[in-house]
């Protein structure tokens, strides 16, 4: 009897054998992942969004020097810094970031930004989320990358720590506000200092009799 040609042995075998690669899948540990209603925890060290970090009693780390920006390759960073006064200050040094923006339609959270910054100022966290479907929604301001307040900080712009430098932060001396720190008012914002009047109140509560 002739044997049957080895093509038509392979002809047959063929699907059966792309089943089995169906039959074996089917006994899997399955990978799908029910997102957005199930959040996955991402590794430790993921690249998400950015933050832009302050000293213990509520300045904040960048300096404006814009090293992150000509390090980005993506082009997605803009920096303007200006200098602080007595009267109102950001950083303890004599620069800050006055204007800080980053682009998320164009960055690729590759980190050589963080990597680029002097003084840890920038950092990025775990947050994936940042799809919009309007490209202005995607350049995130300064305001929207400070960090919050912990315990112990107050809001800039506020006097340095009485009797420190720039140097005793990064030597980490300067470990909440002075008691007694109070906000200053950010005129370069476009915020009005309240007048006060002959009895040292507010405008509009002056004391009666
Ligand atoms: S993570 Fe990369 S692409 Fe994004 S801003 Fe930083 S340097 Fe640019
Ligand atoms: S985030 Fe860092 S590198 Fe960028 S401007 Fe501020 S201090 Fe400089």
């Amino acid at each position: 009897m002739a044997e049957e040609p080895k093509e038509t042995k392979q002809g047959f075998q063929n699907p059966v054998a792309g089943f089995g690669v169906t039959f074996k899948a089917m006994f899997k540990k399955r990978l799908t992942e029910q997102y957005p209603e199930q959040q996955k925890t991402t590794a430790p060290r993921f690249h998400g969004r950015h933050q832009l970090n302050r000293h213990p009693d509520g300045l904040e780390k960048c300096v404006g020097c814009e090293l992150c920006a000509w390090a980005c390759p993506a082009d997605a960073i803009y920096v303007e810094g200006a200098d602080n006064t007595d009267e109102e200050r950001y950083s303890p040094g004599e620069r800050y970031g006055r204007v800080y923006q980053i682009n998320y339609a164009r960055c690729i959270l590759c980190g050589l930004c963080i990597e680029a910054c002097p003084t840890r100022a920038l950092t990025m966290t775990n947050e994936f989320e940042l799809a919009d479907s309007s490209r202005a929604n995607l350049i995130y301001t300064k305001e929207q990358l400070l960090a919050g307040l912990d315990e112990g900080m107050v809001d800039t712009p506020h006097a340095i720590f009485p009797g420190t430098d720039e140097q005793d932060y990064y030597r980490g001396l300067v470990t909440e506000a002075a008691p007694g720190t109070q906000r200053q008012v950010a005129v370069s914002k476009g915020e009005v200092p309240v007048s006060t009047n002959t009895s040292g109140a507010p405008a509009g509560e002056e004391a009666e009799g």
